[in-house]
């Protein structure tokens, strides 16, 4: 039975990486419903032509020129609902159904990549924020759980270091914590681009009133899904806990 403290730990971390797995489920589901949302709203508005015929790209340019955004190019790219800026190239790289359809959802897609491009223009400080978060959060999402062990490690083998491996464990647990700090970050970004989209679709004409509020229904259900995309991180960190506490009681 000598085996047994020596695998003890490593099979209770994989019983408890099963077990806590379940945490995740609602999250996923919800990510899920939201995903869906965005789809359906979105085929929904790709059927209703918008009133002036303008398609996204051109919404885009217009857009751009509008709010004295130079140097910032729109191109199509493959896929469908794969529509984003790149601040790094500068490119508004809009899918098959925005970049050459005038209709409501499209524009409105558009447009809120447009939004990232003038608050990169414009030095919005949260979008900064997010770009420096970027390869912390890689950086920090590899380095949590071996920190978290060594320190367990540490904590169980030796009484006197004892307070660097609790060190280490509440280290392993903040670096986890960045990909939650991420996602709330990417919430006023993406909320922003799509009130800049709102405005901007409305005061240059390019939508009426009433497309203008369909368009906004598009965002709205793309912007959960980002409210999903927290959830299911803050889901991930609470799971990440339970399995690093349960490891250091176990192996006391
Ligand atoms: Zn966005």
């Amino acid at each position: 039975m000598i085996f047994i403290p020596v695998f003890g730990p490593a099979l209770i971390f994989y019983v408890l990486d099963y077990l806590t797995l379940i945490i995740i489920i609602p999250g996923f589901l919800f990510a899920l419903w939201a995903q869906y949302r965005v789809k359906s709203s979105f085929a929904k508005y790709s059927k209703i032509p918008n009133a002036r015929g303008i398609t996204g790209a051109e919404a885009a340019r217009k857009i751009l020129s509008q709010a004295n955004v130079y140097g910032v190019s729109v191109i199509p790219c493959r896929g469908n609902l794969t529509d984003n800026f790149n601040p790094k190239t500068g490119t508004i790289n809009l899918s098959e159904n925005v970049f050459g359809t005038p209709s409501v959802a499209a524009v409105g897609i558009a447009a809120h990549e447009t939004g990232h491009a003038i608050q990169k223009a414009k030095n919005y400080f949260p979008m900064k924020i997010r770009s420096i978060l970027v390869p912390v959060t890689k950086i920090g999402s590899y380095a949590a759980l071996p920190l978290a062990l060594i320190g367990i490690v540490i904590e169980w083998l030796a009484e006197a270091s004892g307070n660097f491996g609790t060190a280490l464990i509440a280290l392993g647990i903040f670096l986890y914590s960045l990909s939650a700090v991420f996602a709330l970050i990417t919430l006023p970004v993406e909320l922003n681009a799509s009130k800049r989209a709102r405005r901007m679709l409305l005061s240059t004409g390019i939508l009426t009133a009433e497309e203008t509020k369909r368009a906004g229904k598009v965002l709205s259900a793309a912007a959960l899904t980002y409210v999903a995309g927290l959830t299911v991180s803050l889901l991930y960190l609470l799971r990440f806990i339970i399995i690093i506490l349960s490891l250091r009681r176990n192996r006391r």
